[in-house]
């Protein structure tokens, strides 16, 4: 099994920080590995635990041609050597991105159903759970995710007042409130929903977490919608680069970062408050050809 030995939490130095009066601090989940990055180790952990568990002969998940899930999986299940299978949404393209390559090259199959039946994905899951493999949802949306994620908390080396994710799914964010709960912080938590009506990601927590308190949804990020960007986002994303040397990703991180200084310039935090934003990594998402484009376009 892998670990995650280090914590690194450090200090990002922007303008807009310092004239708004705060601490704003990155935790570096997207160094725990370049590929099983960020939130997708920490999904991926106990779900591997269940599967060792329950004796199934492979992982088989889900997820679109540009998922940072596939990848993570596929990478994972090489170095636990696990077999895997991904089930891949939509035709299978002429030419094959970076995503599905690198899967492959790890030894997942992947297999490509029609947006139509990857829509009843519950049906899909329940034949290959039949050939005795273990179902891993899409995004590692589970309970073991949930629990992975709560130990992003556990590792923190010091204490803040909000903290703020990325959300696709919500499993991280409602990892991360169940972690501030467990150990009595009064912490804030805080999710920029990356799709849009993201008010749903309050369903999420409340799925695994009845009882959350002292969170908020800033459902005014999304930029149009999944994988949608301006370019301002691309400009933001070269400018936070330039400036601090973190890379983003135009599907969720860069989202988060916009959304922690906009807020911090419209005055949301008191002077003197300490943030932290986690950067749950996907670095992948910025290598797609068409992001690429746009990247280059942005840079001045
Ligand atoms: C998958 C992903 C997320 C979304 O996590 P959820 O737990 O589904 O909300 C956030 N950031 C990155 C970089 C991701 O790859």
């Amino acid at each position: 099994m892998l670990s995650t030995n280090v914590s690194i939490e450090q200090k990002i130095n922007l303008p807009e920080f310092e004239v708004g009066g705060v601490n704003v601090f990155v935790k570096r989940d997207d160094m725990i590995h370049p590929f099983i990055s960020g939130n997708k180790w920490r999904k991926l952990k106990y779900n591997h635990v269940s599967f060792v568990n329950s004796g199934c002969k492979g992982i088989v998940t889900f997820g679109g041609a540009f998922s940072n899930h596939i990848i993570a999986t596929a990478a994972f299940c090489a170095e636990n050597k696990v077999e895997c299978i991904g089930i891949i949404r939509g035709e299978k393209p002429s030419g094959m991105n970076h995503v599905l390559i690198l899967a492959q090259l790890w030894g997942m199959k992947l297999e490509f159903v029609t947006r139509e039946s990857y829509k009843d994905k519950g049906q899909l899951a329940e034949r290959w759970k039949n050939e005795g493999y273990f179902i891993v949802p899409e995004g590692g949306e589970n309970e073991e995710g949930v629990k992975g994620c709560e130990e992003i908390i556990t590792e923190l080396t010091r204490s803040y007042n909000h903290i703020f994710c990325a959300s696709g799914t919500g499993c991280t964010f409602a990892g991360i409130v169940k972690g501030i709960a467990s150990y009595n912080l009064t912490t804030q938590c805080h999710s920029i929903p990356v799709l849009k009506q993201g008010e749903f990601i309050i369903d999420t927590l409340l799925k695994y977490f009845p009882n959350a308190e002292n969170y908020a949804v800033h459902s005014n990020y999304h930029f149009g919608g999944y994988a949608k960007t301006t370019p301002e986002l691309f400009q933001f994303l070269n400018y936070l680069a330039s400036k601090t040397g973190i890379l983003t990703d135009p599907i969720y991180t860069a989202k988060l970062f916009f959304a922690i200084t906009d807020l911090t310039k419209k005055g949301y935090f008191k002077k003197g408050e300490t943030i932290l934003a986690i950067h749950t990594g996907g670095l992948t998402g910025l290598l797609s050809e068409k992001m690429l484009n746009d990247v280059q376009k942005s840079i001045l």
